[in-house]
């Protein structure tokens, strides 16, 4: 393992509220971090010891960053492949660059996924209308269709209704390229946060129970109610493609858990490679948080083994006018607020959160 002396600096590429979490927990491991981010108001920018504010293209300043750090990470998915090799010429990156061009493109995560033998929803490639005639035939409606690149939080996507027109939800995606997926009535929807470190140890969070509002994550709980079985199962899926990238850092792995019959299976929806909302509860819920486990991991450190803190945990989102109302909490026993302070509290901007947790009796 590459051990990160006290001192040393984490170049983070996103300047959002992970890179900032990921910055406070970096701190009591006497590491220091430099945020670089295209956008001015970047709320890392707080926390940090050092920040370059460029654009990802800009080539000096990516090579100005480089010089003045350790290693590299990010916080988002959509880093360019361009800027990612650019700096892996100069610094160790962690997580590798080649994870996210298999998690940038939907299509291209689900066949990697199908090629473990893991259950995702049944999907198909569509680049045309005749493609996606030819999908919506195969495939059956209800179904969703999802833009192969850049969607999140419900972003480039459009359900297609039995019965509805699928011209008019292609159409809602510009026609650009994309999947469709059936529509999964799912009894709940899961996700496992794990961590892992350069000498290829895995640790898994709990299983986090998630509820969305609006297709964008609202609550959290632990302990999800899924069965010991359930749970050990959705933990071995994380465990594989963990394993499969030959990762190191925090991944999430958001399945929904559905019911046949007497049986419960489990389908992942999508792969995050980076720290994840439904982790936040670690921070005040965990021995460990899922940040300072990335940072552990990326910094050649051995992980902690993640205990629960409480007999159950909660974490609800602060979304637009919501963080208005944060300071409420600061009274009620067990709670913690997390204010991001990201500026205009527009509707549907993740604003900060809150945790809950519930001592045991
Ligand atoms: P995604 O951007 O793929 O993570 O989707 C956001 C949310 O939309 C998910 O957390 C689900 O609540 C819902 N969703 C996405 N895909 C499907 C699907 N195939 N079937 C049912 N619901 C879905």
């Amino acid at each position: 393992m590459n051990l990160l002396k006290t001192g040393a600096t984490i170049g983070i590429l996103g300047g959002g509220q992970l890179a900032r979490m990921l910055a406070l927990a970096a701190a009591p491991l006497g590491l220091r971090c430099h945020v670089y981010s295209p956008e001015t108001d970047s709320c890392a920018f707080d926390v940090v010891h050092a920040s370059t504010c460029a654009s990802y293209e800009d080539e000096h300043a990516l090579a100005r960053f480089a010089n003045s750090v350790d290693v590299v990470t990010y916080e988002f998915e959509n880093v360019p492949a361009k800027t990612a090799a650019f700096l892996a010429k100069r610094k160790p990156v962690m997580p590798d660059p080649k994870v996210l061009e298999i998690t940038q493109d939907r299509l291209v995560e689900k066949d990697f996924l199908t090629s473990l033998k893991i259950p995702t929803a049944p999907y198909g490639a569509v680049h045309s209308a005749t493609q996606l005639a030819e999908a919506v035939e195969k495939i059956g409606l209800p179904a969703v269709l999802k833009t192969r690149q850049l969607g999140y939080d419900g972003k480039g996507q459009a359900k297609i209704a039995k019965g509805g027109d699928p011209m008019s939800a292609w159409r809602l995606v510009q026609s650009a390229p994309c999947i469709l997926e059936g529509f999964i009535n799912f009894e709940r929807e899961v996700s496992v946060v794990a961590a892992r470190s350069q000498d290829g140890k895995v640790e898994c969070f709990e299983v986090t129970e998630n509820e969305h509002r609006d297709h964008i994550l609202y609550i959290s709980r632990v302990p999800a109610k899924v069965t010991p079985a359930v749970a050990a199962q959705a933990r071995r899926i994380a465990t594989q493609i963990a394993k499969a990238f030959d990762y190191v850092g925090v991944l999430a792995v958001e399945m929904f858990v559905v019911r046949k019959g007497r049986n419960t299976a489990l389908l992942v929806n999508e792969i995050a490679p980076r720290v994840h909302n439904s982790g936040h509860w670690t921070i005040d819920g965990a021995s460990v948080s899922q940040f300072e486990q990335h940072i552990r991991a990326v910094a050649g450190m051995p992980l902690g083994k993640p205990l629960r803190l409480g007999e159950r945990v909660e974490m609800v989102n602060l979304i637009g006018a919501e963080v208005n109302e944060a300071a409420r909490w600061l009274s009620v026993p067990g709670a913690s607020i997390h204010v991001y302070n990201k500026g205009e509290a527009r509707a549907r901007r993740k604003m900060g959160h809150i945790t809950r947790v519930w001592p045991a009796r």
